[in-house]
């Protein structure tokens, strides 16, 4: 704690310290009143004792004190408190940079530092082989994209690596070729988006994986660019560069939204399911994106959408986002635990979602809790829905 206490007891602020953290935020936190909405707003307060004190990481950023301790690494940057403050204050922002000052100390859990390390040497935050990249579509025959395409399909690293979300980006190539898009990959070149750097507020390192991929977007000639993952999407949309005014990115639950818009999406058979939708924070509250996932499952015959109580700006986080997915969370504490209790409220058949984060967290606290709803991608309703053998076990997904 920058912090001199005198005799008189007089607090004295060290005015290099608040130099940097004024720096570092920009002076977002100033419109601050300190009013305490985004503490009661903040999801660890549902399963902690102590409540994370939101107010004071954003007061301490005014004040230009550090010293943040675990508070700071616990913030799944949902973007709930910010979606409520008053004061219109960018909060996870201000989180990011109080981050990256505390990265710039070495004072970043260690957990994050492998984070870094993978995406350094092997080009994903999960440490996987850069050569395996694209095993996932082996069978698959992917096209190479070549500028001209109708689409860049960026595949990101959790649907390269992870088995489970390969199957994601199988349903994605799936629709694009039931809809006749001319699209392709960067293959093993495709590098990560950086979002998961960013998240965790080492912004140098972040701003030169941007640098570098917007030279490698641009060589290659990228316009509409669409994301297996929010994630990616939101680093694209708001920290990329518009590669000479051409840069389009898109979730791929906007572009197939656009795709049945178009008629050139359709499905023919129905699909008998009860659904309920979780809005990711990324897609959701970070990026506005609300309506398309539910058009999509709209659009599919005998799908029944039912909502939890918290949805779209109101939605619970599932705990993954900011750097958790990488760092321990303890039983109990889990904010997908509070989402599987909700999701089966709705007496929905299955969980449906679009981000792999939101899948992981949400199918271990269902697992673990007995309940028997599988998770579901949005695009691997869809698939099932448009290959009606696929379509008959509700828990096998693609
Ligand atoms: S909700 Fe906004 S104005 Fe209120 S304490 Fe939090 S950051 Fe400050
Ligand atoms: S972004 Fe979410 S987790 Fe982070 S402080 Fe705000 S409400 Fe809490």
């Amino acid at each position: 704690m920058n912090i001199e206490e005198t005799a008189d007891d007089v607090l004295r602020l060290d005015d290099a310290a608040w130099e940097q953290v004024v720096q570092a935020t920009g002076g977002a936190a100033a419109p601050c009143y300190q009013c305490g909405v985004c503490t009661a707003s903040c999801p660890w307060g549902l399963v902690k004792q102590e409540p994370v004190s939101v107010r004071k990481l954003v007061r301490s950023a005014q004040l230009g004190i550090d010293g943040w301790g675990e508070a700071l690494w616990l913030c799944t940057t949902c973007g709930l408190c910010e979606e409520r403050c008053p004061r219109g204050v960018p909060i996870t922002d201000v989180i990011r940079s109080l981050r990256g000052i505390s990265w710039r100390q070495r004072q970043e859990p260690a957990d994050l530092r492998n984070l870094l390390w993978g995406v350094y040497w092997d080009g994903n935050p999960w440490g996987r082989p850069p050569s395996q990249r694209n095993q996932w579509g082996d069978e698959l025959d992917l096209p190479r994209f070549s500028a001209g395409d109708e689409v860049l399909y960026y595949v990101g690293c959790t649907a390269s690596y992870d088995r489970r979300m390969q199957k994601i980006a199988r349903s994605l190539v799936a629709l694009f070729r039931e809809a006749g898009v001319r699209f392709g990959t960067l293959g093993d070149d495709e590098p990560c988006c950086g979002e998961s750097v960013a998240s965790v507020g080492n912004r140098e390192y972040a701003q030169e994986i941007i640098d570098r991929n917007a030279k490698l977007f641009e060589d290659v000639g990228a316009a509409t660019v669409v994301t297996t993952s929010p994630h990616c999407f939101e680093m694209f949309a708001r920290r990329y560069p518009n590669l000479s005014g051409r840069f389009r990115p898109l979730h791929y639950t906007q572009y197939v939204a656009q795709l049945i818009d178009q008629g050139r999406l359709s499905f023919e058979h129905e699909l008998q399911m009860r659904v309920t939708y979780h809005d990711p924070c990324y897609l959701g509250r970070h990026s506005g994106v609300y309506d398309e996932p539910r058009r999509i499952l709209e659009a599919i015959p005998g799908i029944e959408l039912v909502e939890m109580d918290h949805n779209r700006a109101e939605a619970l986080c599932c705990g993954g986002g900011g750097g958790r997915m990488w760092t321990e969370t303890a039983a109990g504490e889990r904010f997908a635990d509070l989402r599987a209790i909700e999701a089966a409220k709705t007496e929905a058949e299955a969980l449906v979602t679009a981000c792999s984060f939101c899948i992981s967290c949400l199918d271990d606290s269902l697992k673990t809790s007995g309940m028997e709803m599988p998770v579901f991608d949005v695009s691997e309703v869809a698939v099932m829905a448009l290959n009606a053998k696929l379509a008959e076990p509700v828990g096998a997904p693609a």
